[in-house]
């Protein structure tokens, strides 16, 4: 088969049997979508759209929890100066102070909202931990280790309660693209496809809305090694690029340094074993029992999650003991560990490992994306009616890398802002334009060979030989894109994984230096002629970085 440079510009679909209309229709049910759903739901009418059940993204696996400048003796500076710091030159400042004095306000809202936040020694208190690259305790928890689970629950009944319209096991496909009186190019709703639960199509149908809030997460599934969950596959975003919408920072994924090792032939999420547990005194060792971490960074342990990760890669490439494929983590010191943390507790049994005796064999995988739809804080992009928040969107709050526990508090800042701001205002009528392109998908099975390329060839550390392979897999995967593949979850979410997989490369090939998470062989240090960001377009099906 021969290679193509070409995505699918459409997602093949049954023709549409149904229509509805509303004020605004969300794509998406973790923190963010649920956040906009929320302010927006007391003045207009919302339709909000989830592929699978509510609580299938990200957020209901946080474990770490939520950054916010809480304790007097830290200060909203403070916070301003880790987040650029780890974001490496790349972060929109003024983007960054919104967050940041928002943030206390957004986690005083959720407790209003029922929240039960672990609470500190003295009463009335919360209880902050420490994360890398926070030189402050700034971060409020829940459950031990289960704050996004309470933020998702918390979310999930008030969003019942509003009476927001929640339409679950629906797929958003593509936009549908209209045009305002004034001749501008607009959102004038989104295709839907109806699944079964086997992911199989049982209708589609648009819903035309005066604004389209995409809230679909990132693309961590696009990694054999992730800990996303598997609905996180980048949706949103390949929607976005189709629409002809600018994405940027896509090279920067972060990889989370500590992923529970379950083996070398491991695929699927993988489970987190969360910063929290460094935060509290656990130690990376390698095989031969030395520290990883020692020497390597002032903050050691606690350093930015990019610079452990390229680290416990740099380690495992020496192949210390013979083991080159993943290091220890040893957190036997710490005390009431099961208490303070217990899922990782339950996962580290279910492995067959007892953390407060044994050390916990980890490995980096892919965690989180950076990068995303270009778009502000509150969610405004080029496209006149189309909104992005939440992990999904690129808003210059995280750089090169993002703060640890930073993105849930983004997720409910930015879907509040957008919920609010179109409370006030909606954008103007469309009226629908013959847009149409015939839709193609490739077949749900080439995701494995994705999958595996990208893990292999587009990991922590990259080199131009493994970017080219990389390249080289992913035009053979396109080649097979064809109108006749049979449309399912599957099959949708392949194609969008590809076109991801395909921005993702050719944004790591454009970017000729090591900045943030994004680390070449070929060029180990950030360079000034790169201090800006590589933006993603797609041409006729034809990804353009610029
Ligand atoms: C294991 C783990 C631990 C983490 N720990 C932390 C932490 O401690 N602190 C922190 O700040 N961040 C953490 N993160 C990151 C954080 O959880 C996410 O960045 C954040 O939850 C993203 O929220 P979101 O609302 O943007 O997207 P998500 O929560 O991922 O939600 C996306 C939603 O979109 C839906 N969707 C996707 N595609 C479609 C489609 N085509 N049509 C319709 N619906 C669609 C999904 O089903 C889902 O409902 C962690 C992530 C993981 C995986």
């Amino acid at each position: 088969m021969l290679a193509n440079n070409r995505v699918p510009r459409a997602l093949a679909a049954p023709e549409p049997t149904w229509s509805v209309e509303t004020d605004v229709v969300i794509l998406g049910s973790g923190a963010a979508g649920l956040s906009a759903a929320l302010a927006l739901r007391p003045v207009r009418e919302v339709v909000l759209v989830t592929k699978d059940t509510l609580d299938a993204g990200s957020t209901n696996w946080a474990q770490g929890g939520l950054a916010a400048v809480l304790d007097p003796n830290d200060s909203l500076e403070n916070h301003v100066s880790d987040t650029l710091e780890a974001g490496a030159g790349l972060c929109d400042e003024e983007a960054v102070r919104t967050l940041v004095t928002e943030a206390p306000t957004a986690i005083r809202y959720l407790m209003e909202l029922g929240a039960a936040f672990d609470p500190g020694e003295s009463s009335g208190e919360i209880a902050l931990t420490r994360e890398g690259g926070h030189s402050h305790r700034r971060i409020v928890h829940a459950g031990g280790d289960q704050s996004g689970a309470e933020v998702q629950r918390t979310l999930d009944e008030s969003v019942r309660l509003a009476g927001v319209q929640v339409v679950e096991r629906a797929f958003a496909l593509d936009v549908v693209i209209g045009e305002t009186a004034s001749g501008q190019r607009a959102v004038a709703g989104v295709k839907v496809a109806m699944l079964d639960r086997n992911g199989g199509v049982q209708s589609v149908g648009i819903v035309y809305a005066r604004a389209v809030i995409v809230a679909t997460g990132g693309y961590g599934q696009v990694y054999a090694s992730t800990s996303n969950p598997p609905a996180v596959t980048g949706d949103g975003i390949a929607l976005a690029l189709r629409a002809g919408v600018e994405a940027a920072d896509l090279e920067f994924i972060q990889f989370h340094p500590t992923v529970l090792w379950s083996g070398s032939e491991a695929t699927g999420q993988q489970a987190l074993i969360s910063e929290a547990v460094r935060g509290e005194g656990a130690i990376l060792l390698d095989a031969a029992g030395q520290r990883v971490m020692k020497g390597v960074h002032p903050q050691e342990d606690l350093a930015p999650r990019d610079v452990v990760a390229s680290a416990i890669s740099r380690r495992m490439a020496e192949s210390p003991a013979g083991v080159s494929d993943h290091v220890y983590l040893d957190a036997r010191r710490i005390e009431n560990f099961e208490e303070r943390f217990p899922s990782i507790t339950a996962s580290c049994n279910a492995a067959g490992i007892d953390p407060t005796s044994e050390l916990i064999p980890v490995a980096p995988a892919a965690h989180y994306v950076c990068g995303g739809v270009k778009a502000s804080l509150n969610g405004e992009t080029s496209l006149a009616g189309f909104f992005v928040v939440g992990e999904a969107a690129c808003t210059g709050v995280h750089g090169a890398n993002r703060l640890a526990s930073n993105s849930l508090t983004e997720g409910v800042v930015a879907g509040t802002r957008v919920g609010r701001a179109l409370s006030w205002e909606l954008p103007a009528k469309v009226t629908v334009s013959d847009e149409d392109v015939d839709g193609e998908l490739i077949d749900s099975y080439h995701r494995a060979a994705l999958r595996s390329a990208m893990s292999r060839y587009v990991g922590v550390l990259r080199t131009p030989e493994g970017l080219e392979s990389a390249a080289r897999i992913l035009g053979t995967l396109a080649s097979n894109a064809s109108a006749d593949v049979v449309p399912t979850r599957k099959a949708f979410e392949a194609t969008n994984m590809l076109t991801i997989a395909m921005a993702v490369v050719e944004a790591a090939r454009t970017r000729e230096e090591s900045r943030g998470c994004h680390r070449r062989t070929d060029f180990d240090a950030p360079s000034r002629q790169w201090l800006r960001h590589l933006t993603c377009r797609l041409v006729d099906g034809k990804v353009e970085v610029k």
